[in-house]
């Protein structure tokens, strides 16, 4: 493997602007420092976080607890599916991905939907989800919810009642680029109190410090500050979950590594780890299907070809394994809070399992884990559209949409079981769109989830992650 260094960076000093010894075009950023026993009021300060700005932080509206008898534990579902996998059937979804909306208030250019957002508006309504939502099938333990900005869609916090009201979910992962930190904070009371079961995730979205997130955080509104948004939200929701005990609440950050942010992502490290401190922190790598849009730079085949990684992927390449090493060292926090604290120790080891899947991918050497989108994975795009995953769902020539939820009056279960779905079935992990593919929600967790030999290797990881 070709060892491709970045930019020299000029060394960080006190918390001070850094300069940065690389084109024009990459502009210089802030480096927040703490001293090493900061408290977390003074980690609060150093990132400009007020709380009293926020209305819903302190004060709580009440909500009703939905009742319900769903199992929500995972034991069943991974029985099912080796019974169904014995007996020749395709079993029901563990996990899903649905796509809430295609709107967006930004346009950032590495979105997986750059090309099609705000374009697309014939979103399902939320009559239309609960109907799908009662024909899942009794297996769904995850649900992923994307977009577009999820929070667009004024009806989530009803989607999400609905998804636990019909279906067995017990995880819930809400990715929001968290434009408006008071409705991410009333949107938690009420699923805190309307779910209390389900163990929800917030993954706020940021690219880097303020200047470099805020650059690439396109928003039409000038001097709309992105960046202090996402950072109040993640503290806001970490001082909810200790004022109202909500004990099944993570705020986790999530960065794309890209072409634009891969030289300020060590100092971002940092950052994260002594001064923002989130529950977790995903480095997610840019998917192949935009790389290409903006960046001039070899096609992914072409770069694996020659054993040579883009100075991006080899900074994802880099800080993931370093992830790797100081979450088991303890030296970084990247634990879930979850019922019980094997469970959410579990769910970190799969995260880092994932990310080392990702290297392997990177490195253009066989997927360890076999892609289960559309068998154990389901998609559903905002339109409606039934899926093993979005690049299938969305590819621009070859699209492998098995049925539409319209078309089939909202039954996911003959879509699921469907000819189309058999057909493109057999072609998750070997089409074209597959090599390089590194969708950790889509291709790997769905895999993880239903692997004995996996879950044995998460097990054996998670006492290590505390
Ligand atoms: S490898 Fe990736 S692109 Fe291919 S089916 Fe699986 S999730 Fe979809």
């Amino acid at each position: 493997m070709q060892d491709t260094p970045l930019e020299t960076r000029m060394p960080s000093s006190d918390g001070q602007s850094v300069s940065l010894d690389t084109t024009p075009s990459q502009p210089s950023y802030t480096v927040l420092t703490v001293a090493p026993d900061a408290t977390d009021a003074e980690c609060m300060a150093a990132s400009g976080t007020d709380l009293s700005l926020y209305r819903w932080v302190d004060d709580r509206p009440r909500f009703e607890a939905i009742e319900t008898r769903q199992n929500r534990g995972l034991a069943r579902p991974i029985v099912k599916t080796f019974t169904s996998r014995w007996a020749g059937r395709v079993p029901n979804p563990v996990m899903l991905t649905h796509i809430v909306t295609t709107r967006c208030n930004y346009s950032c250019g590495f979105c997986s939907f750059a090309d099609t957002l705000n374009s697309v508006s014939d979103e399902l309504s939320l009559e239309e989800i609960e109907k799908t939502y009662a024909t899942l099938g009794d297996m769904v333990n995850v649900i992923v919810y994307s977009g577009g900005e999820t929070t667009v869609n004024r009806q989530l916090p009803e989607i999400i009642e609905a998804a636990y009201r019909l279906t067995p979910v017990k995880s819930v992962y809400v990715i929001s680029n968290a434009w408006k930190p008071d409705l991410l904070f009333e949107i938690t009371h009420r699923l805190m109190q309307t779910c209390p079961e389900l163990h929800l995730t917030w993954s706020l979205s940021i690219e880097g410090p303020r200047e470099i997130n805020n650059r690439a955080r396109y928003t039409k509104k000038n001097g709309w500050d992105a960046w202090q948004n996402t950072i109040d939200t993640m503290w806001g929701l970490k001082r909810m979950r200790q004022l109202f005990g909500y004990n099944q609440l993570d705020v986790q950050l999530c960065t794309v590594c890209t072409p634009d942010n891969a030289h300020c992502l060590p100092d971002w490290y940092d950052m994260v780890r002594d001064v923002l401190q989130p529950d977790k922190w995903n480095l997610n790598l840019m998917r192949r299907s935009v790389q290409m849009s903006d960046h001039a730079m070899a096609s992914w085949t072409d770069r694996r070809q020659k054993q040579q990684l883009e100075p991006f992927e080899q900074m994802y390449f880099d800080l993931t394994e370093q992830v790797r090493q100081d979450v088991l060292a303890g030296r970084l926090k990247f634990l879930y809070h979850t019922e019980h604290p094997m469970d959410g120790a579990l769910k970190s080891a799969v995260d880092l399992m994932s990310q080392e899947e990702n290297r392997t991918v990177l490195q253009g050497d066989p997927p360890q884990i076999p892609c289960r989108a559309g068998t154990s994975g389901a998609y559903i795009g905002s339109n409606g559209a039934v899926s093993g995953c979005e690049e299938f769902a969305n590819h621009p020539t070859d699209n492998k949409t098995y049925g539409m939820l319209r078309d089939f009056g909202y039954d996911f279960q003959a879509i699921w079981h469907g000819q189309k779905a058999a057909q493109y079935r057999q072609k998750s992990g070997c089409a074209s769109e597959c090599y390089g593919c590194t969708l950790e929600s889509q291709k790997n967790y769905p895999s993880v989830l239903v692997s004995f030999k996996q879950l044995v290797r998460a097990a054996s990881m998670a006492p290590s992650i505390g």
